[in-house]
């Protein structure tokens, strides 16, 4: 018998945006072990490499000029300047691997994310949220990466994010890191079963599929009395 969804569905495009410190990298990294068909979206950007970070892991570092350059020649779906940074994401590979069925996950800031709702307005948005500012200052400085001014500039662009949360569809507050990935699991599998990201569906006329299933069943009640 047919099966109901005839086309293979498309992925979701999937942004996640919090301010530095909320956590978004390890619950990003618990989704992608915890549910198959996801693919990250690796961003470039123009700051220096913090820590045990890789390039072409966490990002491509390139330099400014490289960036201004990929800017120019129109290689990027959104850009921003975050920090004194350039952060920017590549058009690449997405299409292709939303064509695939799969969702793709950008983890980028707010101003990137408003831009991708108006290329995007299907997308899914999820701000994820620290429990509360004290909690997010500490995480900050126990990082142990950036400068005192760095840490203070990052703290004033979080707390304006904060305010910006009802432009996303979902917020989750990661005080307990599982958690925050279980409910993030939820959203996107949630998501994947809405009725309005169905492309094609067969269901066929109601004789047809009553002649289909009686012979079915046939074959099966055949099949039992051969063995
Ligand atoms: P960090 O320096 O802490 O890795 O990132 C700083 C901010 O830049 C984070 O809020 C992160 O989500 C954002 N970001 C990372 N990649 C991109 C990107 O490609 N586009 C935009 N708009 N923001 C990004």
């Amino acid at each position: 018998m047919k099966d109901l969804i005839q086309s293979k569905v498309k992925g979701n495009l999937v942004v996640i945006s919090g301010p530095s410190g909320a956590g978004k990298g390890s619950i990003i990294q618990g989704i992608l072990k915890g549910i198959p068909n996801l693919w990250l979206s690796i961003s470039m950007t123009s700051r220096a490499i913090r820590g045990k970070e890789q390039n072409g892991k966490e990002y491509y570092f390139i330099t400014r000029e490289e960036f201004e350059k990929k800017i120019q020649e129109n290689e990027l779906l959104e850009y921003t300047e975050y920090s004194g940074n350039y952060y920017g994401t590549p058009r690449g590979k997405i299409n292709e691997h939303l064509q695939l069925g799969q969702d793709v996950i950008l983890e980028i800031e707010i101003e990137g994310a408003l831009r991708i709702k108006e290329l995007i307005p299907d997308a899914i948005f999820i701000f994820i949220m620290p429990p509360n500012m004290r909690e997010l200052k500490t995480r900050l400085e126990n990082r142990k990466t950036d400068s005192e001014e760095k840490i203070l500039q990052r703290f004033k662009r979080a707390y304006q994010e904060i305010n910006e949360v009802t432009k996303y569809n979902y917020v989750v507050v990661n005080d307990v890191l599982e958690l925050a990935i279980e409910k993030v699991k939820a959203i996107l599998l949630a998501e994947r079963c809405r009725v309005d990201r169905i492309e094609e569906m067969y269901v066929g006329s109601l004789e047809e599929v009553l002649h289909e299933s009686l012979v079915d069943n046939k074959s099966i009640v055949n099949q039992e009395r051969e063995i």
